[in-house]
């Protein structure tokens, strides 16, 4: 029947073998990229902690809060009925907490990045954690060296804190899948154990996450390892510890994923003396194992698990996430001297630094200012 063919139909023959080729080629390469990936994101590389770098860059172990937690009812309480009085002390008996200055310690561990949104999360995590006594800060960036940007907003709360600079290896961020926040808490991990801190309770909070005040009064007392619900995750919007008879029996977490603790990195707190009992507890570079593992390497029993937050039916902790967009360029084509003669250069200066927009005088949208509702070009300002 071939030799019956015409010219034309032998080369439309050879067409589609190609295309079939081409086809069958492109189904191959893709099934081999995406098995690749899926073990590029099991995969771990053993790096042996000396490799990792950690850098110390503040250290303050001192509380310069004169927070409100330290001040009494208010004088005027003598005058006040006894039904403002009993609303008043339910109000001040929650928020905000009495200290003796005695507590067992909150390690509060912060991974967080560079982005232009990394002062602003963090604005609002230290005006958050400004309200919780006997807590000490360790605010672990993801970065090589130390940003005095980031150190000085740190600094101004009064809290005790440490911050830490260690960057995730390259390795790892090339992946589309990277394990966010591994570097800089085994960081922090290192540096506990490095100075010897024995009491007291680790917790890992996000720099994007919101935190009920209550949560730490809850955590504090954590004997072993203490578990909660957090809001806000993955499809059932919720991951907790299932609790029966005040008894955690189980999980309920939208993402199994055949791990044997599916709980969120917000969802638990450890002791410090505990925590030393598995001197090779450490997280794993793996990204959506991260808790599941740490808690295997503490060896964690189902029967240790505290459930707090009134047996886990409260929600003390959200993950929220801050939407990330670009840096906007902002195009200013005069003299940037002269914008000094007014707020505008210090201003902008500031935002640039923080890397929350960027100034260029060939491209972007053009600034303008506006007076007596007219717009005006920038320049006119100072001619
Ligand atoms: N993070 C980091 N390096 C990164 C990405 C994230 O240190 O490259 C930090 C981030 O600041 C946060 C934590 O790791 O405290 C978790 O990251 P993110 O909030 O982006 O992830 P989510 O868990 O909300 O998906
Ligand atoms: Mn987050």
């Amino acid at each position: 029947m071939a030799q019956l063919r015409t010219p034309v139909q032998r080369k439309k023959k050879k067409q589609y073998i190609a295309v079939a080729m081409i086809v069958a080629f492109m189904c191959l390469f893709g099934i081999y990229s995406f098995a690749s990936k899926e073990e590029d994101y099991e995969k771990e590389f053993h790096i042996p902690l000396v490799n990792e770098q950690l850098v110390v860059c503040y250290e303050n172990d001192m509380d310069y809060r004169k927070g409100p937690y330290m001040t009494t009812l208010p004088g005027t309480m003598d005058e006040a009925s006894t039904t403002q009085r009993q609303q008043q002390q339910s109000t001040s008996s929650q928020y905000p907490a009495q200290s003796n200055g005695t507590e067992p310690m909150i390690y509060f561990v912060t991974p967080t990045y560079p982005r232009r949104e990394q002062i602003a999360e963090i604005i609002r995590l230290g005006q958050t954690l400004m309200h919780v006594p006997r807590l000490h800060w360790i605010v672990a960036d993801d970065t090589a060296s130390c940003s005095a940007t980031l150190n000085s907003h740190i600094n101004k709360f009064g809290i005790p804190y440490t911050h830490l600079a260690s960057p995730m290896p390259e390795v790892y961020r090339l992946r589309k899948n990277a394990p966010r926040g591994v570097a800089n808490r085994r960081a922090a991990l290192s540096w506990i154990r490095t100075n010897n801190r024995r009491s007291g309770v680790l917790y890992f909070g996000d720099d994007d996450n919101t935190f009920d005040l209550k949560l730490f009064s809850e955590i504090r007392y954590t004997k072993k390892v203490s578990m909660f619900p957090v809001g806000l995750i993955g499809d059932y919007a919720i991951s907790t510890p299932i609790v029966r008879n005040g008894r955690v029996e189980g999980f309920f977490d939208s993402w199994p994923a055949k791990r044997k603790w599916p709980v969120d990195m917000a969802g638990f707190a450890v002791n410090l003396e505990y925590l030393a009992l598995s001197p090779n507890a450490t997280m794993p570079f793996k990204a959506g194992y991260e808790e599941d593992e740490f808690l295997k390497s503490i060896g964690l029993k189902l029967q240790d698990i505290e459930p707090k937050a009134n047996n886990c039916t409260e929600i003390l902790v959200w993950h929220t996430q801050t939407k990330g967009s670009k840096a906007p360029t902002v195009r200013i084509s005069m003299d940037r001297q002269k914008l000094d003669k007014v707020n505008l250069g210090g201003l902008l200066k500031r935002l640039e630094t923080m890397g929350v927009n960027h100034i260029s005088d060939a491209e972007g949208t053009t600034a303008q200012a506006i007076m007596n509702g007219s717009v005006k070009p920038l320049s006119f300002w100072f001619s």
